[in-house]
């Protein structure tokens, strides 16, 4: 009987024999056993890099939010040797049992936590424990302290207290931190870049988890540079920020369709972003940037040519999102993909929603926050997280989106980068809140 490892690989490699050549599944015949041997050889992560001062020999190409073992255990087996999960994700216990018999050493698994309301030692200690109990593996290479929104939550003692514990006993080796954003609601003076500047001059952090992509790098480059003074580890995610051009035509068209009701924020929103849409179909056209697939490619050889990113977290959901992935560890940023990220830039950008920004959120009189409402409505639209995303959409306290369909757009005329985000907020409202 085979495997789970050998049946999670064997379903990759064909899955990325026949997305290769464009058909169904192939069959296993002598003449494309040939072909399976030559893609096994390609689909192979080709660069390590030192993650910072744990000096773990990292894959360039690291995996993000993993939920199925067969492909967990063939992204393994294609030599990607980072796994970024959390508590809060859900997945530890499928991770669990996908590393269950492997080489517990030759893999880099990082958890999270966040900062909640039992601060104290022994609640991190338990947290922890569960973490380690789901993960069924004796230790965590770095427990991250998730998202925290301000400077004063990285002195959490009781969080470091436990940390220090759990290494002193074994069970976790580093300690990191993530970030993209925060809650500007509560205060717009803490952004990324404060946050993680801070936990670098801390010194208690080993790793860094930041949002960063070729269309919001100021803060990133910031903290990159920081990162390689103090050797502290880097990983990276929301790498691929490409947007859902016609998801605002698609959803009119969809109601128009069932005879239902399109609320007149959508039809404003829609005159405003036909411009864009236009002058994005114009570049798309002129550039030949039609297949948004290889786009997000250039998009993540942006981040992989940065000598200072040790790894990028990429959201694995099936067999050909490994397969495209790997593909591409080790590549660098070509001419070709320069020109098409600044065409791409300069006629699609206003489509997108930057991840930890928040610039407009100071204008808008609710107190709504755009930018973590929009990041759930990315990880519901391009991520396929859509439980997760309604489940953390329902947990934001106080004002949301819901609020957006009788206002003046005060956030969207703050928004230096042109984002017709009003309808857009609208639209992730009526999404995550679905029945
Ligand atoms: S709408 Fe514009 S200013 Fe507001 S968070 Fe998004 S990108 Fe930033
Ligand atoms: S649309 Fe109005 S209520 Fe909604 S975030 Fe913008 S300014 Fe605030």
């Amino acid at each position: 009987m085979r495997t789970f490892k050998e049946l999670g690989r064997r379903r990759f490699l064909k899955q990325s024999i026949a997305g290769f050549f464009g058909m169904g599944m192939v069959p296993a015949t002598q003449a494309n056993f040939g072909q399976e041997q030559e893609k096994e050889k390609t689909l192979k992560v080709k660069r390590y890099r030192t993650l910072g001062r744990t000096g773990f020999e990292v894959s360039d190409i690291g995996g993000g939010f993993l939920n199925d073992a067969g492909l967990i255990n063939a992204m393994l087996d294609s030599g990607v040797n980072y796994i970024d999960t959390a508590e809060s994700y859900g997945t530890q216990r499928v991770i669990g049992s996908a590393i269950k018999g492997r080489d517990r050493k030759s893999i880099f698994i990082t958890s999270k936590l966040e900062i909640k309301d039992d601060v104290s030692k022994e609640g991190f200690v338990k947290r922890a424990h569960k973490c380690l109990e789901e993960l069924q593996t004796d230790y965590i290479d770095c427990m991250m302290m998730h998202m925290p929104e301000k400077r004063e939550i990285l002195k959490t003692e009781g969080f470091h207290q436990a940390m220090a514990q759990l290494k002193s006993e074994g069970r976790i080796r580093f300690v990191g931190i993530s970030n993209h954003g925060s809650f500007w609601f509560k205060d717009p003076e803490e952004t990324m870049d404060k946050v993680l500047g801070a936990a670098a001059e801390d010194g208690r952090f080993d790793v860094f988890l930041m949002a960063y992509n070729f269309l919001q790098m100021d803060m990133g480059n910031r903290i990159l540079q920081l990162c390689k003074e103090k050797n502290i580890g880097t990983t990276l995610m929301k790498s691929t920020p490409i947007a859902k051009y016609y998801i605002l035509k698609d959803r009119v068209d969809e109601l128009e369709k069932q005879g239902k009701e399109v609320h007149p924020l959508y039809r404003e929103g829609l005159v405003r972003f036909k411009d864009k849409l236009q002058r994005a179909e114009h570049f798309i056209k002129k550039y030949d940037l039609n297949n948004p697939e290889e786009i997000k490619e250039a998009a993540v050889r942006f981040v992989l040519d940065n000598p200072n990113v040790n790894t990028v977290c990429c959201s694995m959901k099936n067999y050909d999102d490994l397969e495209r992935f790997v593909r591409l560890s080790g590549q660098g940023l070509s001419d070709w993909d320069r020109e098409k990220l600044a065409a791409y830039k300069e006629g699609c950008g206003s489509l997108y929603c930057r991840h930890a920004c928040g610039l407009c959120e100071p204008a808008c009189p609710q107190g709504v926050p755009v930018n973590t409402i929009m990041r759930y409505f990315h990880y519901f639209v391009s991520q396929g997280r859509e439980k997760y995303a309604m489940a953390k959409y329902t947990s934001i306290p106080g004002i949301n989106a819901n609020v957006c369909l009788d206002c003046e757009g005060y956030c969207e005329k703050a928004c230096p980068y042109g984002v017709p985000i009003q309808a857009m907020l609208g639209l992730a409202h009526e999404r995550l809140t679905m029945v």
